[in-house]
């Protein structure tokens, strides 16, 4: 056991490198070790000093990907005598980051932990002029997964359509036919909706359609994963006014 070593989960935010909190880049600035993740931008990596170690441990895909216990052993591997050990996660840790479970083993070896929040992905759809919320037209936000663990649809896709707020699905697009199905069974196939690639990267891509389109509309545009399934009258606020 070594209480002296740390453990930082950072927040890289969605993709723009300008989008981290400067508290985590007087962190990365510091550390010793970064274990990084595959969606965080690699720009990221140029405040750390030169001789940090830095890990690649991303999980794309649909591909091979480094297991989470893989990740584990890392951390348990880097986090001793007195080092400053980075978990660096795109978007926000917490929100379907598994940063949870990573602070818990840590703390389980007796290691020190602490986490700098991010600014998670759904965010950043503000930046392509789609509000979350908006007075008088939705009243909240569904967060929900597309892939739960054992690959089916949450029944909370179903539960959300019934109700006035935006459902943002983060990694529904391998599911994205399932969730067209739920959503036309719920008679809402004509609601309003978006698929968003890349939010906050230059070469971000967004198509808006009715939600039964969406999955031609991906094919047309070739959108593929990262992207975000924002549903709701809040994907077709119009925002075009002449100034
Ligand atoms: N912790 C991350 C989410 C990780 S789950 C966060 O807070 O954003 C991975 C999913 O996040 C992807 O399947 C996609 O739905 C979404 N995602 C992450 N970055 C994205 C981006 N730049 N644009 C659109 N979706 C993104």
């Amino acid at each position: 056991m070594n209480l002296r070593a740390e453990l930082v989960i950072i927040g890289a935010g969605p993709g723009d490198p300008d989008l981290i909190t400067l508290k985590a880049v007087n962190i990365l600035k510091k550390a010793d070790v970064i274990l990084y993740d595959n969606l965080i931008n690699q720009a990221l990596l140029d405040h750390a000093s030169a001789n940090c170690e830095k890990i690649y441990v991303g999980k794309p895909p649909y591909k091979e990907y480094t297991p989470q216990e893989r990740i584990h052993e890392l951390i348990k591997e880097k986090a001793v005598d007195n080092k400053l050990v980075v978990r660096l996660k795109g978007g926000d840790p917490f929100v379907f980051g598994r940063g949870m479970e990573e602070i818990i083993f840590a703390r389980q070896n007796g290691i020190k932990t602490s986490y700098i929040p991010g600014i998670t992905s759904m965010l950043a759809v503000g930046l392509s002029d789609i509000t979350l919320t908006h007075r008088g037209i939705s009243e909240g936000i569904w967060i929900i997964t597309g892939t739960k663990k054992d690959g089916t649809l949450s029944r909370d896709i179903q539960l959300a359509m019934q109700s006035n707020t935006t459902i943002v699905i983060y990694m529904g697009m391998k599911n994205l036919p399932n969730i067209i199905k739920e959503c036309i069974n719920c008679d809402k196939g004509d609601m309003p909706a978006a698929l968003i690639q890349h939010a906050s990267l230059p070469y971000t891509k967004i198509v808006k359609g009715p939600v039964k389109d969406l999955e031609i509309l991906a094919k047309e545009h070739k959108i593929t994963h990262p992207a975000l399934i924002i549903i709701g009258e809040v994907t077709k606020i119009e925002t075009e006014f002449a100034v």
